[in-house]
Formats: C-alpha cells, structure tokens, sequence
C-alpha cells in the first residue's frame, strides 16, 4: 500500500515493526494481532463515545455476510469507480465491520486502489481487519490520522459527516460519498415494530466544506425468512436504541420480513477557494 496513516500526535509517517508501529519522533502504538492499529489519545475510553459494542457488530457481520444489502455495496462500488484514479486512495470512515471498504477493495483491486478503514469503535475495527483487502485503523472521524490531500474520496456510510476535516484529507476536487437511509427505508419492519412509526428526515451537513453534485437512491427488497436475521438487521439501525420493552416483545414474534431497503447516496465535491 502507498497510502498509509500518520502519527496522530505529530503528523509523522510511520514505520511498521512487527508488533508496533512507530513515528521518527519516538511515538509508538501496538500493532495488534489481527492486524490494526489503535490510533486514538490513550486514557478516554468512555462508553457510548466509543461506538457500537461487540454484539451489535456481530450481528451487523452476519447479517451483511448473508448479502442482503449487496445491492447497496454494488451502488457504492460504481459510484467509487467513476470518481477514483487509477492508484488512488479511498478512506471508509466509520466503517464498522468492513463490509463495504473491503467489497471496494475488491471491486477496484485492478485499479491499485488503496482502501483505508477508520471507526472510533475498537471491536468494530478488530472485525474489519480480518479482511485482508483494507487497512484499518482505530481513530476519531473528526480528528483522522492522515495527511493533507491524502484520499481521492470518502465513503461515509449511516455515519456523521465530519466536513472539515474530510475536506483536510481529501485532495483538491476530491468527492465526498454520505449515504444514508431514505425516509421510509425498512417501513414494514419498522410498522411491525412500532405503533407510530416516523419517517427518516436525513440531513446533509456539509456546507461550506463541499458541493452536493447528485443524489442517487438506491432501493431494493429485503426478504427475510429467519427471525435471528431480522433481528440482527434491526440492532443495526438507529431505533434499536430507542426501543422499549412491549416493542422488542413484537420483534422477537416476526419471524418473516418483506420489506423494502431504500438508502440516498450523495455525491459531493470538495469546494475549492475561488
Ligand atoms: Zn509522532
């Protein structure tokens, strides 16, 4: 890989030892057995900050593992072929288990295209980089180890969009991918689930950072014929924080799910100074 991350501390490359890696001022972080490194400030590791645990990326891993969402990572893929150079670099930040930076990976592997992976989640990024086609690191969105210009484009998947620095790392005229579910994206699923359910209103925080160019909506449908798949697709939504009791009782009953999955994807461009 010619593109890497750098030394969140003072900005230096790195050199990869065995079991860490180290900057040429001295700054060392483990490399762990599976292959990432953990880049974020030592001593703040608080709750929720640190993103999802290990059971609710589980089940994300199985429930993509099945190909239900393939269509949405094919939509991805086109898009990133279109707007990526030959030897490129793609950062996937916010990547959970990796499904989507390592079907990228894959698709452009002919391109010698560079998949970087980031997400604050530590469990998270010890899954994704069991996928051998990405490189992964532990680190914060709003604060990204890499240098200035670095990628050619950003995938940030169901994630917030940290707009200024995504425009930092990003190369002149370099795109930024947002996606995000369409308002009655999983509908059945979510009227099964809840006597009033509401509609997504997604929002698109970019400005002044990047110009919208298009909005493609990707729509498919889901059958889903096991309730343990179900469930696994609801605890990878939003709502499953926000779920009671009585509303869980009703998820456990479904055991058969048509649905349709509907994401908008957002294809913006690095606004460049006049
Ligand atoms: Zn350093």
């Amino acid at each position: 890989m010619t593109h890497d991350f750098i030394c969140p501390l003072c900005g230096a490359p790195f050199i990869r030892g065995e079991k860490t890696v180290r900057c040429s001022q001295g700054h060392s972080f483990d490399l762990a057995r599976q292959g990432y490194i953990n880049l974020l400030p030592a001593g703040r590791i608080a709750g929720r900050i640190h993103g999802d645990n290990r059971e609710m990326i589980r089940a994300r891993r199985d429930f993509l593992t099945a190909g239900y969402y393939k269509p949405l990572s094919e939509a991805i893929n086109m898009v990133f072929r279109e707007i990526t150079p030959r030897g490129g670099c793609i950062l996937d930040c916010g990547c959970g288990e990796g499904y989507y930076s390592e079907g990228l990976a894959e698709f452009l592997s002919t391109q010698n295209v560079d998949v970087l992976a980031t997400d604050i989640s530590k469990d998270a990024i010890s899954y994704a980089a069991r996928r051998h086609r990405i490189r992964c690191a532990v680190a914060n969105s709003f604060h990204l180890p890499l240098a200035d210009g670095t990628c050619d484009a950003i995938l940030s998947l169901c994630t917030p969009i940290a707009a200024a620095e995504f425009a930092r790392v990003l190369r002149p005229n370099g795109h930024l991918i947002a996606v995000f579910p369409a308002a009655r994206h999983l509908w059945a699923l979510k009227s099964m689930v809840y006597r009033d359910p509401y509609e997504n209103t997604p929002t698109l925080n970019i400005d002044p950072y990047f110009i919208l160019l298009r909005q493609d909506t990707v729509r498919f449908a889901l059958h889903i014929a096991d309730g343990k798949g179900i469930r696994n697709l609801f605890s990878m939504t939003p709502y499953a924080y926000h779920t009671t009791a009585t509303e869980w009782t009703r998820l456990e009953s479904i055991q058969q799910l048509d649905d349709e999955a509907a994401f908008i994807l957002s294809v913006c461009r690095r606004r460049e100074e006049a």
